[in-house]
């Protein structure tokens, strides 16, 4: 661990308080070595004149819900210090009491709430407080006898805190410990189980302090011999077994979620160890983390079904011993997953919670492994983690991302990805909470779309190997597939059957028919074990209604429709949907240039814009509006509709 302190950056800042606590705090926040994904917190006091002119000292705490990585100035509580400290003064405070009285001191109304280790920031006599969790000293801690090492570590000098449960009641330990003290004296304060404190008046002072703390606990380890694991062969995972833990997991949570597979070398070492079923047992790197990863990980064998239903078991069983009986059950699914010889598993609704579970777990998974050279992992007991998991303020973090869209969690390939209709499902599965890997022969398919809910996979649709290859990618990278939209296709140069070109004919029948037999062959394993399974075909207006020269379209488009409806009945009694649409005149794609456009509609003797809206309704129909019919299909809406074909043109009087 190194200081990444930039004297030039710091100047820059030119001495204003604030900004150098944002600094610091993105310094400490960008390492996930001390803290992830909004753990930890950080402190400033600054004097400041009111409204009135008088002069108060005011905490700038970080705010509940922000992340120290990329922390602002806005991010920071502005707390009247004199109210903490009365605060602090309590004998017993209430968590509600604590986050009305803390908002009502705050001198900006519309600031985040402050952290619930506010009280503890205002009672540490220094302009400047880091906290983080910092792997190497939690790791030293969750030991046996791993005071005595801490003390080894870092001598007299070193407020050692016992395990307490954060907020007011920290607070309030830490407060009566250090009645009297000499506070100069003090390096910082290790929380057993929990984390580092450093405090000074100095920004940069107290940001290194906590460097060369975590640097210290890291040669201590490295002395005994703690090193990270050493990665072994990768693990071959196999698609349909975490298709399967998939489908098992959304019947738990009774709602679908992704599958993040991790089968690194690290990983897969890891989950190789002879005793991981049982030091993956004891209990999370530091508390904080129980409410993304709850307590355990399951370890899952060959029968996941029987795996993950006594994780069920012995979670409502570790409820019911630690309710108080004003606690309500939350759900019982497993967070992570280690599969022994594999690697590990990372579960959530979307893709940053299992980017988040992913992580945690990775940290904890080294902090075990390096633990076990210092006497075994020892982590918190049941009751005192049961105790942060149901802790409200801890609930509370999880409830700001509001109510879930649509489609969360839910896994879809979208074929011919890289333009018209085919993009613009993917914005749209994308826009309602879904994740899609969008596959696409045109190398652009590699850069188009930027969100982590995307990947886009180059693949010849016609290509069987290829093919297989983008199903176990989108398997690896999520988990399983709910949907389809089977979309590739192509327009061959017109030609009446009597001049056809033999090749235009196959090429025509290769990719606008067989291609999406194939595709729906290689699915129906992993479509089966989805959740909520539809597939919809991108058919033509040339079905209902063919035109002269377009044989080779209208015939395959005509034979994929029919697939379809054999599909819609083969597929049935799995619970996979399969319906049809069949668009007319969607200009707004690769093929309709601007030329191509004015060209056709001069051949009719309409200007662009007639040509365009050439339909019943005289409307445009985009790529957009495609989109949303197929995203309908996809959805709810149809959920209990299977071969329906349903035109979307406008209105076409051959097709009415
Ligand atoms: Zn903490």
């Amino acid at each position: 661990m190194k200081s990444n302190w930039k004297e030039a950056t710091a100047k820059k800042l030119k001495g204003d308080l604030l900004q150098l606590r944002v600094y610091t705090s993105r310094l400490l926040g960008n390492n996930e070595d001390l803290v992830m994904h909004g753990g930890g917190n950080t402190s400033v006091k600054i004097r400041e004149k009111n409204i009135f002119g008088e002069e108060e000292d005011i905490l700038y705490v970080k705010g509940s819900g922000w992340d120290l990585g990329t922390i602002e100035a806005a991010g920071f509580a502005p707390v009247k210090l004199k109210a903490l400290h009365q605060l602090a003064d309590l004998d017993t405070l209430t968590d509600v009491e604590m986050v009305k009285y803390q908002r009502m001191a705050m001198t900006n109304p519309s600031a985040p709430n402050p952290s619930v280790e506010a009280i503890l920031h205002a009672i540490i006599p220094y302009t400047f407080v880091d906290h983080t969790h910092a792997d190497a000293v939690v790791t030293v801690t969750n030991t046996p006898g791993g005071k005595k090492r801490i003390q080894q570590i870092y001598g007299k000098n070193m407020l050692i805190i016992p395990y307490v449960m954060p907020g007011f009641i920290l607070a309030k330990k830490i407060y009566e410990m250090t009645k009297g003290i000499d506070w100069d004296k003090l390096d910082g304060m290790i929380l057993m189980n929990h984390g580092v404190f450093t405090f000074d008046h100095d920004p940069k002072a107290s940001y290194e302090k906590m460097i060369d703390i975590v640097a210290k606990a890291e040669k201590y380890l490295k002395k005994q011999g703690a090193n990270p694991i050493k990665g072994s062969k990768k693990g071959k995972i196999d698609g349909l077994q975490i298709a399967q833990i998939r489908n098992e997991l959304a019947k738990i949570r009774k709602s679908p979620v992704l599958v993040k597979v991790n089968n690194s070398p690290a990983a897969t070492a890891f989950s190789n160890l002879p005793n991981v079923k049982d030091i993956t047992g004891r209990g999370p790197l530091t508390p904080d983390h129980i409410i993304r990863t709850k307590r355990t990980p399951v370890v899952i064998g060959d029968q996941p079904a029987k795996d993950l239903a006594k994780y069920v078991k012995d979670y409502i069983s570790y409820f019911k011993k630690n309710n108080t009986g004003e606690q309500t059950l939350l759900d019982q699914a497993p967070r992570w997953a280690v599969l022994p010889g594999k690697g590990t598993l990372a579960f959530g609704p979307t893709v940053k919670h299992t980017t988040i579970i992913e992580d945690i777990s990775r940290h904890t998974q080294k902090a075990i492994y390096q633990s076990e050279h210092l006497g075994g992992w020892t982590a918190l007991g049941k009751a005192d983690l049961f105790e942060m998991e149901y802790w409200s303020l801890e609930q509370a973090k999880l409830k700001k991302a509001g109510a879930p869209k649509a489609m969360q969690g839910k896994v879809a390939i979208v074929t011919g990805a890289a333009s018209g209709i085919g993009k613009a499902c993917v914005e749209s599965l994308v826009a309602q909470g879904a994740v899609v890997a969008g596959l696409d022969i045109a190398p652009s398919i590699d850069n188009l779309f930027s969100q982590k809910e995307v990947i886009g996979i180059r693949c010849d649709v016609t290509n069987m190997k290829q093919l297989k290859s983008a199903i176990a990618q989108t398997v690896a990278q999520f988990g399983g597939i709910d949907m389809l939209v089977s979309n590739a296709g192509i327009f061959p140069k017109s030609s009446r059957i009597a001049d056809m070109d033999e090749k235009v004919w196959d090429r025509s029948l290769h990719i606008n028919v067989s291609s999406h037999q194939r595709l729906i062959q290689l699915l129906v394993s992993y479509m089966a074990l989805g959740f909520d399974p539809a597939i919809v075909i991108v058919g033509s207006k040339n079905v209902p209604a063919p035109g002269p020269g377009a044989a080779a379209y209208s015939v395959a488009k005509a034979g994929l429709t029919q697939l379809g409806r054999v599909a819609a009945m083969e597929l049935g009694g799995q619970g996979i949907r399969v319906n049809m649409v069949h668009p007319n005149a969607v200009y707004d794609t690769a093929i309709w240039t601007k030329e191509v456009l004015s060209a056709r509609a001069k051949h009719y003797g309409l200007t662009v814009e007639e040509y365009k809206t050439n339909n019943m309704l005289k409307v445009e129909v985009t790529s957009k509006d495609v989109a949303d019919l197929i995203i309908a299909m996809l959805g709810k809406t149809f959920g209990k509709i299977t071969g329906a074909q349903v035109p979307i043109d406008g209105g076409n009087d051959r097709v009415i």
